[in-house]
């Protein structure tokens, strides 16, 4: 299989979006996009660490402040055996388009840490997280860079982290993260926002193009997103005959008590062995016949290679990336409706603003305001985004990009960073 660069496939989109620019609808030109074709900040770290073993482990880790014109840069840190900085770069520029589609005063930022937390303990997980705050700690902060969970990390890495930064300032700074616990400052509804905010953004797209109520559904993925949709899709009456995790897949035409399944996992480590269910590969339930596609676990999933042989009609992208730019175009072809990623799974950053704000200004929300707060914010993206669908005839992914990208170019002219017509006098 072909690996595909996130990143140069994603440099490769912004450039196709200047096909569109003599529409009025679009308000950049193809040398405004400059700006956007590199990071404005990469911090690239290689430090050792001393493990609870008394062996010392060189890590590396990265963070990347991709853009910030519209505010501090914002994004997740993940930890996975495969992180590089072209993932990070990618998905530092996808946070960039993420917060300005859902228009949160933001730019976008990601870090990653190379590391398998599979293999690695608790303990050391800690002492990862802690120094790669040590080495990054002036470039991040609530009125800079905002770190979040990604894959792999969670309120307990945010908790270590912010544990650390506020020893090293020597103040209490909650806003410096988001995604921590609630007794640390964390918002009601932090945790299933994802899922959350993808469920409401499918159900409007569920309206647009009239899928039927009990439609079935494979989820690729089972962490934090991939079991919060299962479960909320399962709760709104769909089947979700497909489930997995990064050991395989399960399938079962009567569809699955995700509770059940989730209980499983938790005691045996992995769903793969659910009894009362077909085996099948991560490859094998992207191409299932089943009505709604949901990958929730990494990039690259759907390529060139496999896009004409996908059988579902919607594909909710809850995971960052899953689908290439060759894929995208095979899948428009298709007349399958793709929701894309900034969209789709900006649930879980919007919810981090929310949590941002809470943290601001000292006071907290319900989990049920914040949640009122977060479907407003996930509807009227879709709508704006749907609407340009319709107008010029375009798959959402490249009606997000130009909702994204006309309101950062218009921050950065704002900026004097490009320039424009404003006038003084
Ligand atoms: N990691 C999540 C994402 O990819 C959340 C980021 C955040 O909350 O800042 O959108």
């Amino acid at each position: 299989m072909t690996k595909v660069n996130p990143f140069e496939d994603t440099l490769g989109r912004l450039k196709n979006l200047t096909k569109h620019c003599k529409d009025p609808a679009v308000k950049f030109s193809e040398t405004d996009l400059v700006l956007l074709s590199s990071p404005k900040r990469t911090l690239i770290v290689n430090f050792p660490v001393k493990m609870k073993d008394g062996t010392i482990r060189v890590i590396n880790g990265y963070r990347v402040q991709y853009n910030d014109a519209r505010g501090p840069t914002k994004g997740g840190i993940r930890f996975h055996p495969h992180v590089d900085i072209d993932e990070v770069k990618a998905l530092a520029l996808w946070m960039t388009l993420k917060t300005a589609v859902l228009d949160l005063p933001y730019g976008g930022a990601k870090g990653g840490i190379t590391i398998d937390t599979k293999s690695t303990s608790t303990d050391d997980l800690e002492r990862i997280s802690r120094e790669f705050i040590r080495q990054i700690h002036n470039f991040v902060g609530p009125t800079k860079d905002i770190p979040a969970p990604d894959v792999y990390t969670n309120a307990q890495v945010m908790a270590w982290m912010l544990d650390e930064y506020e020893k090293i300032k020597g103040e209490k700074a909650p806003g410096m993260l988001t995604g921590k616990p609630i007794e640390l400052g964390g918002s009601l509804g932090r945790d299933i926002a994802t899922a959350q905010g993808a469920a409401y953004v499918f159900r409007e797209a569920a309206d647009a193009y009239d899928l039927k109520p009990n439609a079935t559904v494979a989820v690729q993925g089972f962490g934090n997103a991939g079991m919060n949709i299962a479960k909320i899709l399962a709760g709104w009456g769909y089947k979700i005959v497909a489930l997995s995790d990064s050991k395989g897949g399960i399938y079962n035409d009567n569809g699955f008590n995700v509770e059940e399944v989730n209980a499983f996992k938790e005691k045996n480590g992995s769903l793969v062995d659910f009894p009362k269910a077909k085996k099948v590969t991560n490859e094998e339930l992207l191409l299932l016949n089943v009505d709604v596609l949901v990958p929730a676990a990494l990039e690259n999933q759907i390529t060139k290679e496999n896009a004409a042989k996908i059988k579902a009609k919607m594909i909710l992208e809850v995971a960052n990336g899953p689908v290439t730019s060759e894929a995208d175009a095979i899948l428009h072809k298709n007349d399958v409706v793709v929701l894309p990623d900034i969209l789709t799974n900006a649930g879980g950053v919007t919810v981090s603003y929310f949590e941002w704000v809470q943290n601001n200004q000292g006071y907290y929300w319900t989990e049920q305001e914040v949640l009122d707060k977060l479907e407003k914010k996930m509807t009227a993206a879709f709508k704006e985004v749907h609407e340009l669908v319709k107008r010029l005839d375009i798959d959402h992914r490249t009606a997000a990009y130009i909702v994204a990208i006309n309101r950062i170019i218009e921050a950065e002219k704002k900026r004097g960073n490009i320039s424009s017509e404003e006038k003084v006098k």
